[in-house]
Formats: structure tokens, C-alpha cells, sequence
């Protein structure tokens, strides 16, 4: 039977019941949701489905990440609420496939973990699936895996075999739309140009999940638990002096009480100081003084800054109070007269995921 994955929370416990229920049937997975964005995100929820099939012994097929596709059969329906039009539409697009890859394997039967997902219809589930099966002569199997306790169920074996759980259903628009009903930084969509890895980000979570997979490899035993902070992303932030822009680049949690400034800069022990809203200067050559680094230019440091945490660190050298969240910035000369200064950027609490060692 091909068995269409969504996620490894649905899929794990889907997997593991359909296996119970139909033992003599080979259960193949198939990976197929192009509806995920950014791909980012679909990476890390096919490492995770990887993973869960590794542990079950299950074969998995990758479908193409066909965003064009699915992007163009969701046009007009962007605005639709969660379980409306667009939802239906990304059914169909998700089970032609299936359908198509369970006929070109010979298999008789399909089904999908979307079943065993609290938040789908299992009815439209069905008309969907029931229809694509009639046109390609296969049959739909929707096994209720949800009622009589299993959703609970399904929640303990997610967390005993720590799956990685996404908070969003999966397209853009149901992104956008969740996040902004939350009033929420949708931060799944910010992809700094330096590929500096942010906190809490897709790119963090993949890392985090690569290295649980090393560990499990290794047999070391780990906790993954959960830590909150103050997190921050700088949407856009620029310098300009006589409507000139100037290179620049920002420190992490550099933040301004509005967005727009200006004012002089006084200088003292190689650090600008402007006359308001707390902003300080440094060149680039101090820069690289107090960080042992060697950037030519401001271009260079934008493209290649060094991570995160080591930032965080030079803000900490600067600014001695943790809690500062003033506006830091490189220059690479020393900057005299008017300055005005544009950053738009957000701080926000937040939540992560972080590895514990047991040893
Ligand atoms: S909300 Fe989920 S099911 Fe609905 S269109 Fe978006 S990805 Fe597909």
C-alpha cells in the first residue's frame, strides 16, 4: 500500500497502526508536499520523516518539490481560512500524485497520514482521496486512527520518540495568516543574504536535528528541551548621510525607539556616539581589532559575519549590559556630521529547542 507522508508526528503513529491493521500489506511512504514553504521547512520535515521510517523499517519515495505547480492551482484561493477551498485544492494536488505514484508501483491501495491529522476533515479527506482513486482505479483506504483515545495517543509516541512537531500546517498562506492572528513574527520566512543562522530558525532546528540523529548514531543519550527567550530579526536597517547611503552593518539586537533617526556622532575611545536614541559607532578596523578578524570591507562582513553567538559577544564587549538593545553599528570609516538612520527590526519572546547531553 502506498502510504502518502505529510509530517512524522501523523506519519509515525499512522504507520505504525496501518501496520497493525494490515500486516501482510508492504507499506510504502511517499513524501510528496510541495504545499511546505520555504523549503527549509520541508527539508526538516522530510529529515524527521526519514528518520521515523528508518525506526519502523519502512521504504520512503521522495516526491518532486513542485512549488510552481502547487503555487499556480492555489491562485485565487490565497485568502481562504484553514479546512476552506485552498485546503481542498492542495488535497487533490497531493493525492494525484500519490495516486499516480501508487499506479506506477502496481499497488491496488493508497491512504495518507493526513487522516490521523486532528486539524484535517476526514470527510473531505475522503471525497478527495475516493476521487482521485475512482480515476486512476485504486482504492482510498481511510482508517479512523483519531477517535478512542488515539489523537492522545498519537501525542505520547510523538513525544517519547521526540518528532520534531512544526507549529504550522504548512503553505504560506496559512502561515502568513496564522502568525498574523497570533500577531507574531512569522520568522519561518526571514533568510539573511549572510546565511547567518538565527535563533529559533528553520536553519537552527535543522542543525538540531541533524546532530540528534548523530547522536542516536553514536548511542549517546540526550534530552531535547525547551528554553524561552528574547529573540530578534532585523527586517531592514540602513545609514545614509546627504541622501547618500553609507556601508554599514548592524549588530544583532540593535534596535532604535522609532524607526528613523538622526543626529551628530561625537567620538571617544574609538566609539561614535550620537547625540540620541542611544546609537554607537564603531569603524571596521576596530571591529576587527577586538574580534581577531580580518574584513576589508563592509561587504565583506555583511556576506560573511561571524555567527551569531560570536556577535553577541563583540555587543557584549561593547555595550557591557546584557540587556542593552541599542543600535550598534560597523562603519567602515569614522563618521562625522549628520547621520540619519533607518532600522526596522522586532523583539519578541520566544521559544526554542536545545540539545541536552545525558550522560
Ligand atoms: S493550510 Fe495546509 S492543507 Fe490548507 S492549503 Fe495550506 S498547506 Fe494545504
Amino acid at each position: 500500500m502506498l502510504v502518502h507522508i505529510c509530517c512524522s508526528v501523523d506519519s509515525h503513529y499512522f504507520l505504525q497502526k496501518l501496520a497493525q491493521e494490515y500486516p501482510d500489506e508492504k507499506l510504502i511512504g511517499f513524501f510528496y508536499d510541495p504545499n511546505i514553504h520555504p523549503l527549509s521547512e520541508y527539508t526538516l520535515r522530510l529529515l524527521d520523516v526519514k528518520r521515523s521510517c528508518e525506526m519502523l523499517g519502512i521504504e520512503l519515495i521522495e516526491g518532486a518539490y513542485d512549488t510552481d505547480n502547487w503555487l499556480k492551482s492555489a491562485t485565487g484561493l490565497e485568502d481562504e481560512p484553514e479546512k476552506g477551498k485552498r485546503c481542498s485544492v492542495c488535497f487533490d494536488d497531493r493525492f494525484m500524485a500519490s495516486a499516480m505514484k501508487a499506479k506506477e508501483l502496481g499497488e491496488d491501495n493508497f491512504t495518507s497520514t493526513l487522516l490521523v491529522s486532528p486539524k484535517k476533515s476526514i470527510s473531505k479527506l475522503k471525497e478527495s482521496g475516493d476521487m482521485l482513486a475512482k480515476q486512476y482505479n485504486l482504492t482510498f483506504i481511510t482508517p479512523d486512527y483519531r477517535s478512542n483515545g488515539g489523537t492522545q495517543e498519537q501525542n505520547i509516541v510523538a513525544k517519547k520518540d521526540k518528532l520534531y512537531r512544526q507549529d504550522y500546517c504548512g503553505c504560506i498562506y496559512g502561515l502568513l495568516k496564522q502568525r498574523a492572528y497570533q500577531n507574531r513574527v512569522a520568522d519561518e520566512l526571514f533568510s539573511p543574504i549572510s546565511q547567518q543562522i538565527l535563533p529559533d530558525s528553520i536553519e537552527e532546528k535543522i542543525a538540531l536535528y541533524e546532530e540528534r540523529y548523530a547522536l542516536e548514531k553514536s548511542k549517546q543519550n540526550y534530552t531535547i528541551e525547551k528554553e524561552r527567550f528574547l529573540n530578534y530579526r532585523l527586517k531592514r536597517a540602513y545609514i545614509s548621510q546627504k541622501n547618500e547611503v553609507i556601508p554599514s552593518h548592524f549588530l544583532p539586537y540593535s534596535t532604535l525607539k522609532k524607526e528613523y533617526t538622526r543626529g551628530k556622532v561625537q567620538w571617544r575611545d574609538e566609539q561614535g556616539y550620537l547625540d540620541r536614541d542611544g546609537v554607537v559607532f564603531i569603524t571596521l578596523a576596530y571591529y576587527n581589532q577586538i574580534t581577531r578578524t580580518n574584513y576589508t570591507d563592509i561587504k565583506a562582513l555583511i556576506y560573511n559575519p561571524p555567527n551569531l553567538k560570536d556577535e553577541l559577544e563583540i555587543r557584549a564587549k561593547i555595550a557591557k549590559n546584557p540587556y542593552n538593545l541599542s543600535s550598534i553599528i560597523i562603519t567602515e570609516k569614522t563618521l562625522n556630521g549628520k547621520i540619519e538612520i533607518y532600522a526596522q527590526s522586532e523583539i519578541y519572546e520566544d521559544i526554542r529547542e536545545i540539545i541536552k547531553i545525558v550522560n
